[in-house]
């Protein structure tokens, strides 16, 4: 009888693990389905058509948004031209789904020495979800240039890492990407007037804005190309992530931080991102503020060490160092690399379904356990919870759906209970996860903080 009732329950327990393991063999297989795709993608990312095109835009002279728009070989209009052309080619070959626009604006201008209007003209390449069209990412680089006199039209501003290095990744992403199928839809922006106060990008927020659009994530590539520390060290491993959060929603704000991490230490383990939590360097801007200031989530990514003798600089020699931003000092490997982290998000979260939405959380009254109300998109089976302790920057753990207990309200909802964790302790959220394996953005349930005064006068300036 013993030796029997112990055969059952080690049938039991060998049922229990097969069962297990063929859930783990049929996860693996929808993990492998987003895997397999982005490492096709990545490996298509090609650091000579970097340099290529860093160099192509370094030639038109100077890219400023007061420099001549008459010619074909010189200045901003002749940049335009060109990246209109780039990505033009490539929606030949898509079948309709990029598609090409350009949006021209005359904004107000507030930088000393420039007129009080100019025009900024973006390009813009839309690359439309085939299955959720409305749910839109952007990733943008920004081609205007500037050198040592902000407002000089004329001379010499190669902009070379700042920010041609950006906006060849954004072709570069566009090119591999534009191949692929993807739900959700993709803007592949080239920006202009950054250096005059963000003007292009703020224009381009305040349109989707105006037409109510979803935009999910934002990623500003600006100062992307340079490895070569000022203090002569290579720092060539990592990219640095900025992210802006709204004052007591640290989670909110960060979520399309913490995808970026998740994507790259999924499909690019060999190199790092850093999260910097703080909207950009110190006192400085860039084209993702524009969208932080919509509320939308966005995130800058940035070269570990700048140089400062290359960026805003003019082309000139002093005791022997060069000044100027040339290509010749630029990493085209390194920009791949940030290319390819670029491309991993994208492709995960435009694969991925919409994010919950999360409704409230807290602590279970008998128990260490947290409860936590949300709501899947239509048609949305499949999620996860993760949490990590208020203090650690990214999350730490993962708890399959299967794990918690969950159940349906009468509204609708759900409701689960993440059993052991400690809602005082930590911070808790719930991400999509598609058929083919892909993870949205977490949403987090709102901080207590929210509920605190938003102190006054904090401000930056855009567009250094
Ligand atoms: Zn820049």
């Amino acid at each position: 009888m013993i030796v029997a009732r112990v055969f059952v329950v080690l049938s039991a327990v060998a049922l229990a693990a097969a069962v297990a393991a063929a859930q783990e063999t049929g996860q693996q297989a929808a993990q492998d389905g987003v895997r397999s795709r982005v490492a096709e993608a990545l490996a298509a990312i090609d650091e000579k058509r970097i340099e290529a095109d860093v160099r192509t835009l370094v030639g038109f002279g100077t890219r400023h948004v007061l420099s001549r728009t008459d010619s074909d070989t010189e200045g901003t209009g002749a940049a335009r031209k060109w990246l209109r052309a780039q990505f033009e080619q490539l929606a030949a070959g898509c079948d309709g789904r990029l598609l090409v626009s350009t949006q021209t604006e005359k904004v107000p201008c507030r930088r000393s020495g420039m007129p009080p209007e100019v025009e900024v003209v973006n390009v813009v390449a839309t690359l439309r979800g085939t299955s959720d069209p409305e749910r839109i990412y952007v990733v943008g680089g920004h081609y205007d240039s500037r050198n040592g006199d902000g407002a000089d039209g004329v001379g010499v501003a190669p902009g070379a890492v700042d920010d041609a290095s950006g906006t060849a990744l954004v072709l570069e992403a566009c090119r591999v990407l534009s191949r692929r199928a993807l739900p959700a839809t993709i803007l592949f922006v080239a920006y202009d007037g950054e250096e005059q106060g963000l003007l292009g990008s703020q224009a381009h927020a305040a349109a989707l804005a105006a037409a109510d659009a979803k935009v999910d994530g934002m990623i500003t590539c600006d100062i992307v190309g340079n490895t070569r520390g000022m203090d002569g060290e290579r720092y060539d491993g990592h990219v640095r992530c900025f992210s802006y959060a709204p004052v007591g929603n640290d989670s909110f704000g960060r979520s399309l931080a913490r995808a970026v991490t998740y994507a790259a230490r999924t499909h690019v383990p060999e190199f790092a991102v850093k999260l910097i939590f703080r909207g950009d360097r110190y006192g400085r801007g860039g084209d993702h503020r524009s969208f932080f200031d919509r509320g939308y989530p966005a995130v800058r990514l940035t070269e570990p060490r700048e140089d400062f003798s290359r960026q805003h600089q003019n082309l000139t020699e002093r005791d022997g160092k060069p000044y100027g931003d040339l290509p010749d000092y630029a990493d085209f490997a390194y920009t791949a690399n940030v290319a390819r982290v670029v491309v991993a998000t994208l492709a995960e979260l435009a694969s991925a379904p919409p994010p919950p939405l999360v409704g409230t959380a807290q602590l279970a009254r008998d128990a260490y356990d947290t409860q936590l109300v949300f709501e899947l998109p239509a048609g949305v089976n499949d999620f996860e919870f993760v949490w990590r302790e208020t203090t650690e920057p990214d999350w730490t753990h993962v708890v399959p759906a299967a794990q918690a207990e969950v159940r349906r309200a009468n509204s609708g909802r759900n409701l689960a209970t993440l059993r052991g964790v400690c809602l005082d302790d930590v911070v808790v959220g719930v991400r999509t996860i598609g058929g083919d394996g892909s993870r949205s953005r977490v949403a987090t349930p709102p901080e207590p903080e929210r509920f605190l005064q938003r102190p006054r006068g904090e401000g930056e300036e855009g567009g250094r």
